[in-house]
């Protein structure tokens, strides 16, 4: 392995996100809204989210900038960064499947809206945040740059920490005590701590 080469495992993933997106985009165009909660304040952080995770290692994969912020590489990391991002990738590929036609990129109650509290939401309340969690520590392993390594974790946390209680809010309103129940019973992010 090489700091080349873990670039490109870098971008072979992100690649490899997109097109698990395609299908949950398109039927999420398909699907009405019955309720939406976006706003500027949501358009800010999902801009965040997509610099730190997509924009930002985009271009130093692309054209090595910040190279002032580079150190040293170490192979080992990016094979623990490959198999991270492997978890990620099975994290949203099993979320948008039991997710299906509720997923929203953003804020939103879809019309026949119900609350999927099976499969891998039976342990988790957020196990899709929790896979973009681990993509962005994978692009830490993989991009040995002081800039385009960690802000993956920035851009993501401001979106998760500025979004997580307002759709759990916006999920009671939506749920009520059914959601109350569940959200005694599962975890945020990190099963049985958090
Ligand atoms: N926070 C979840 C879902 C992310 S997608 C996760 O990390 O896995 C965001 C949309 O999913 C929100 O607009 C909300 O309407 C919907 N959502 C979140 N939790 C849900 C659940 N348990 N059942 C159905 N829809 C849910």
């Amino acid at each position: 392995m090489t700091p080349a080469l873990s670039k490109i495992v870098w971008l072979a993933f992100a690649v490899g996100w997109a097109l698990l997106r395609l299908n949950p985009n398109r039927r999420a165009r398909k699907t009405a809204v019955r309720y939406s909660a976006r706003g500027m304040r949501e358009f800010v952080l999902l801009a965040l989210s997509f610099s730190g995770l997509g924009i930002v290692p985009c271009i130093y994969v692309a054209t090595h900038f910040p190279r002032f912020a580079d150190y040293p590489y170490v192979p080992a990391a990016s094979y623990l960064g490959i198999a991270v991002d492997l978890v990620s990738l099975w994290l949203f590929f099993r979320t948008h499947r039991d997710l299906g036609h509720n997923w929203s990129v953003s804020l939103d109650l879809r019309e026949r809206h119900t609350l999927v509290t099976t499969g891998i939401y039976a342990t988790l309340r957020h196990p899709m945040y929790a896979g973009f969690w681990l993509m962005a520590l994978a692009q830490v392993l993989l991009l040995p740059n002081w800039v385009a390594g960690p802000a993956g974790l920035v851009g993501f946390g401001a979106l998760f920490f500025g979004r997580v209680r307002r759709e759990e809010e916006m999920m009671i309103s939506a749920f009520g005590d059914e959601y109350r129940a569940y959200m005694r019973r599962t975890a945020r992010v990190v099963p049985w701590l958090y």
